[in-house]
């Protein structure tokens, strides 16, 4: 077991209770200091005597491989994504494809290290509110461990494959009567009276799990890392994770460069791009947030201030992409690359091309995109943006005419 403190990243408040979520002193959110000690013994090499994936960085997370929850999550491609690299003039971009995750996205990260912790508590009862690959991504887990699994499930739009996936797996799903705030409200409460174990975004063990996607980025280049780093910015925790990883790597001095963490939002979501547009460390939350990339479609983003540090101490950058350019993009990746992501992650994708356009991201840089999620998750919206079916008659000649148009 990796020795670790839970502590608020404030004020630096070590917190003991499990259940506590919130620094009881200032209010500020939790993270996890892991002591690098294990770690500092080895070389990076000899990371790689277990197969790629998150407990290849064993060293690095505060649970007890020992009794994991694991699918096999992690160890997923990272593409040198040649075509899309001449689209978008920048020759040297590669893709992280976290599509390939056991249930499509890199929830799994975390969740593998979330329900791990949960069954070290001897939790019997899981919960999140969530619509989607948060919700895919714990079900999955719970099932595993032999855990109940309760998806408080706001009312309004859900990607199809997301809310399959969770009945699928035998979660309770519980659609309650209100906004995402109110589903929250409710798995909150439960997790206050010690009756679920609440693996929310707020979790501070989830972006531990998340950090491995550094980690296998750096490890894919040959221990070296890219010069950025960009990916989509919903509730946050994923670019904090990100952040994490690369701090841990460099407090061991197994790095020098730190990438620079690019965090894209949709336009109609946008609270962090805002806050960086003015320069601010603080985030004024959105009102109504609105975006096809419903993964993204968060107002008021839990971690929207550790994103902030992310993007300032890294000499990074955050920007807006458009409905449109999402959808773009993410028809650029399949038909270029042969990759089929979902909205939210080609969110990624679609800030490449604009930071290249804008003259922020240069030439020669080394870009590492991460592509958070499988396009199947959210079949509607594909074929929504796609041709129909072509009819056609029984003969060579009718196939012949078709295949001769554009
Ligand atoms: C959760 C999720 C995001 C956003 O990640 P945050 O950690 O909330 O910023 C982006 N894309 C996909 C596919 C996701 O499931
Ligand atoms: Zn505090």
């Amino acid at each position: 077991m990796v020795e670790h403190k839970v502590v608020c990243w404030k004020c630096g408040n070590e917190v003991k209770d499990p259940y506590v979520n919130l620094c009881p002193k200032c209010g500020g959110l939790l993270t996890i200091r892991i002591d690098l000690s294990k770690a500092s013994e080895k070389n990076p090499e000899d990371l790689r005597q277990k197969p790629l994936g998150v407990w290849r960085y064993a060293d690095f997370m505060p649970v007890d491989e020992a009794h994991k929850v694991s699918i096999q999550e992690g160890g997923t491609p990272l593409y040198k994504t040649e075509a899309l690299g001449a689209a978008v003039d920048v020759p040297n971009a590669y893709v992280k494809f976290e599509g390939l995750n056991p249930t499509g996205s890199f929830k799994d990260r975390g969740m593998t290290v979330g329900v791990s912790h949960a069954k070290e508590l001897g939790a019997k009862v899981v919960g999140c509110a969530s619509t989607g690959n948060t919700s895919a991504a714990l079900s999955a887990y719970a099932s595993k461990a032999g855990m109940k699994c309760a998806v408080f499930l706001p009312s309004g739009k859900v990607a199809m494959g997301k809310l399959a996936q969770a009945l699928f797996f035998g979660a309770k799903v519980l659609s309650v009567d209100g906004n995402f705030d109110d589903a929250l409200a409710l798995a909150r409460k439960m997790a206050d009276e010690r009756k679920l174990y609440l693996l929310n975004s707020i979790n501070p063990y989830r972006p531990e799990g998340q950090k491995s996607v550094m980690f296998e980025i750096w490890d894919q280049l040959g221990f070296e890392m890219p010069d950025r780093v960009i990916l989509p910015v919903g509730n946050a925790a994923n670019i904090w994770a990100v952040y994490k990883a690369c701090m841990e790597l460099k407090e061991l001095g197994w790095i020098d460069k730190v990438p620079k963490l690019t965090g894209i939002q949709a336009a109609g979501a946008a609270p962090v791009a805002n806050a960086f547009a003015e320069g601010a460390t603080e985030f004024v939350p959105v009102g109504s947030p609105e975006t096809v990339a419903t993964a993204i479609r968060i107002g008021n983003p839990v971690s929207g201030q550790k994103a902030l540090k992310a993007i300032y101490d890294t000499k990074g950058y955050c920007a807006t992409v458009t409905d449109d350019e999402i959808i773009a993009a993410q028809k650029l990746l399949g038909r270029k690359e042969g990759i089929c992501v979902e909205p939210a992650s080609a969110a990624s994708v679609a800030g490449l091309k604009k930071l290249r356009e804008m003259g922020i991201i240069e030439k020669d840089e080394t870009v590492a995109c991460i592509c958070t999620g499988n396009g199947l998750k959210d079949p509607d919206t594909i074929l929504a943006n796609v041709p129909k079916p072509i009819p056609c008659q029984n003969s060579v000649e009718d196939v012949e005419r078709i295949l001769a148009q554009d």
